[in-house]
């Protein structure tokens, strides 16, 4: 924290205002119960702040809003499609470029093709949608993050970055020939929203150029790493956040990004490629499945949404705010005494609900009780990642708890203020109140496959 602290203030003066209801703690009481205790399942408009997601959620620009008019939703060839094409082109260096839907898109037409029986796949982290389109053909998916993020309190500058030790290991008992892809996620989404370091990317570009491996950037989150780079890594101060996003993108051969992050709009993918007959096969694919080859599955608008918000979201005083507001809300959670994930991440603050309630057992699902007080105190939605997300069961029945008990909240780009989080800080302090509680919840009904999405609970009496 070598800047001058100053109040962080929003780099955008509003527009438009989109109303938030107040609503009363015994009102919550009723709406959690009538949701089975899973905020998955509350109205949207029955949430204050709603920190569930940073995906598609962000608030568009009034230049954005400008290109929804502009936007030419000619079938082939549309203008918006070349506005976005000359942008992706540009941030990546790479000469294909193909739209889709969302994230999820682009990777199960790249990895239908790249993976199959036999195939395996090695990241730093894969996000979840990566790795159930892997598995979905019957590809493996191993996770080497790097030993810094053992660890969740001890802080590393990229704790994101993938463990180069194991992934010589992993090549040499798989081999060339069994090896889909590498892999890296920037920002590490699934863990803590931490960086890659530049230096790391390189690393593995030389290993995947000497094993003949063809190395993917899933870059969702490109311009929130570029920012840590600048920040943390030497050589990098006196870029610019683009630069460092064009040099880190070009030593990938794809590029998958979900558009709903950093590309600043609501919905949205992209796949990008180096290798011309390989664009072919993903062409076929995105014909059969998306649309045609200049739309994928988008609206012209959206495409010239995306085109204004790939360049927005490298505006230094955004990314400076955006980056800076997240961890705002997660340092000053820390100096009161909440557990928090070390160091704050790119988009979102991970609270430690085994360590704030440890008087909870895990088979009582402490993130799911602090979810549950989050918003019956405050009307705060966000998500639990930890046994009810990840656990699973023993032959008698009894859980296995995953590795932790983290609650998430992410933040949306461009929709809260710093009063917000200052309201969200003062939540804390109710719950800081409550943190000897020791009764949790029960799952009364769950699913076979995500059960969090859709799971029932009863608070346990
Ligand atoms: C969100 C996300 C995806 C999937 O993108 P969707 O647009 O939700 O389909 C893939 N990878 C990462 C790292 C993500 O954060």
């Amino acid at each position: 924290m070598s800047e001058k602290m100053r109040t962080l203030t929003e780099p955008f003066k509003i527009k438009m205002v989109e109303a938030l209801r107040v609503t009363t703690e015994e009102y919550r009481n009723e709406a959690l119960a009538k949701a089975g205790y899973n905020p998955f399942l509350l109205k949207a408009d029955d949430v204050f702040i709603d920190f569930l997601t940073d995906s598609g959620t962000g608030a568009m620009s009034d230049r954005q809003w400008s290109g929804i008019m502009l936007g030419d939703e000619s079938y082939a060839g549309a203008k918006s499609w070349q506005h976005l094409e000359a942008v992706v082109k540009d941030l990546t260096g790479m000469p294909y470029v193909i739209p889709t839907h969302q994230g999820r898109a682009a990777e199960r037409i790249l990895y239908s093709i790249l993976g199959g029986k036999g195939k395996v796949f090695i990241s730093n982290t894969h996000f979840d949608t990566t790795r159930a389109n892997i598995e979905f053909v019957g590809s493996e998916a191993f996770d080497i993050v790097c030993k810094e993020a053992d660890d969740i309190n001890a802080y590393a500058d990229f704790k994101g970055n993938i463990d180069l030790e194991k992934l010589e290991e992993l090549i040499a008992k798989y081999g060339k020939e069994a090896i889909g892809a590498v892999i890296m996620t920037v920002t590490n989404n699934s863990s803590g929203g931490q960086p890659v370091s530049m230096e790391n990317m390189k690393a593995v570009r030389k290993a995947c150029d000497k094993h003949g491996l063809m190395m993917v950037i899933d870059g969702c989150r490109i311009a929130e790493n570029s920012y840590f780079v600048k920040q943390r890594e030497k050589g990098f101060e006196n870029k610019t956040h683009k630069e460092i996003a064009q040099e880190m993108l070009n030593l990938g051969d794809a590029f998958v990004m979900s558009a709903k992050k950093d590309g600043m709009v609501n919905i949205g993918g992209l796949l990008t490629l180096k290798d011309e007959a390989l664009s072919v096969q993903c062409k076929n694919l995105l014909i059969i499945s998306e649309g045609f080859l200049t739309y994928g599955g988008l609206a012209g608008r959206d495409m010239e949404a995306l085109a204004i918000g790939l360049q927005e979201v490298f505006d230094k005083d955004y990314l400076h705010y955006r980056i800076r507001s997240t961890a705002y809300l997660g340092e000053k959670l820390r100096a009161k005494g909440v557990p928090v994930v070390w160091p704050i991440g790119g988009h979102a603050v991970y609270v430690d609900a085994q360590k704030l309630y440890s008087n909870i057992p895990v088979e009582e699902y402490p993130g799911q009780a602090l979810v549950c007080d989050l918003y019956l105190k405050g009307g705060i939605r966000c998500v639990e990642i930890g046994s009810v997300m990840f656990g699973k069961y023993d032959e008698q029945g009894k859980l296995i708890p995953a590795a932790q008990e983290l609650v998430r909240m992410a933040l949306p780009r461009r929709v809260y203020t710093q009063s917000h989080l200052d309201y969200v800080l003062d939540i804390f302090d109710d719950i800081l109140e409550m943190k000897n509680r020791n009764k949790g919840y029960r799952i009364t009904y769950e699913p076979q496959f995500l059960r969090h999405f859709t799971a029932n609970f009863e608070p346990i009496k």
